[in-house]
């Protein structure tokens, strides 16, 4: 099945000239000029990929990705027109996964779409989460499961533990900050506080240490966030 991704743009030269590009490379693309739109379409049948222009007629392309992002983890790449708004997708710890300049070349952004997918997370297919040692690796995410395996151990996990680490998982090395984290994880949540992502975090660690006494997976960067070491050993160090 080819993979479908969603093209969210309005304008209608460039819309045209991504469909091209994917539909010439084996992808499905989808276009949808507005954000209300695209989130319609990404409801109604979930896209592989979704490229999100920022400055669209209804909303902002920031407005879209959050409110995707609550519901959905499918990779995103932003356009950008102008350089502030590179800095905002930059700086703010979006979350999202690549983001191009306009103007761009298509092959270039094929070929991000590409490793993007190469990389996401597929269902069912377990994720390998640790950089330097793909072939044991120490987390593996199971999204078909809902179920994390730390050296090969799977974890009991809540839900909201599960979505934590899943998401630490996604990018080791990447400082999540607990607000990117509240939204990723939490969502729509009422209840949610910075102090409700420490004591997860907290939980989490507990669970971890009973397979691996002697390291420290999730690292806190003070003032800032979490993130998942990218320096795990690739077996389990044995007891001394
Ligand atoms: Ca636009």
């Amino acid at each position: 099945m080819k993979p479908r991704i969603l093209i969210v743009e309005d304008e209608p030269g460039i819309a045209d000239t991504l469909q091209y590009a994917l539909r010439t490379e084996g992808f499905e693309p989808v276009c949808c000029a507005t954000g209300e739109e695209a989130l319609a379409s990404a409801r109604a049948e979930p896209p592989a990929l979704v490229i999100l222009d920022v400055g669209l007629p209804d909303t902002s392309g920031f407005e879209v990705f959050k409110r995707l992002r609550a519901v959905s983890d499918v990779p995103v790449v932003f356009l950008t027109a102008r350089s502030d708004e590179i800095d905002r997708v930059v700086g703010l710890e979006l979350g999202a996964d690549d983001y191009i300049a306009k103007p761009f070349s298509p092959r270039e952004l094929v070929a991000r779409v590409r490793g993007i997918l190469r990389r996401s997370n597929k269902p069912s297919t377990p994720t390998v989460a640790n950089a330097k040692t793909e072939l044991t690796p120490a987390v593996v995410v199971d999204e078909g499961r809902r179920q994390i395996r730390f050296y090969g151990r799977a974890l009991e996990l809540s839900r909201y533990e599960f979505g934590l680490l899943q998401t630490l998982a996604s990018r080791p090395g990447h400082v999540f900050s607990r607000d990117a984290l509240l939204d990723r994880v939490w969502g729509d949540a009422t209840e949610s506080l910075d102090r409700t992502v420490d004591s997860h975090v907290k939980t989490l660690r507990a669970k971890m240490k009973l397979v691996a006494p002697a390291l420290e997976p999730i690292r806190t960067h003070r003032g800032s966030g979490y993130a998942l070491a990218e320096d795990l050993p690739a077996a389990l160090p044995s007891p001394t």
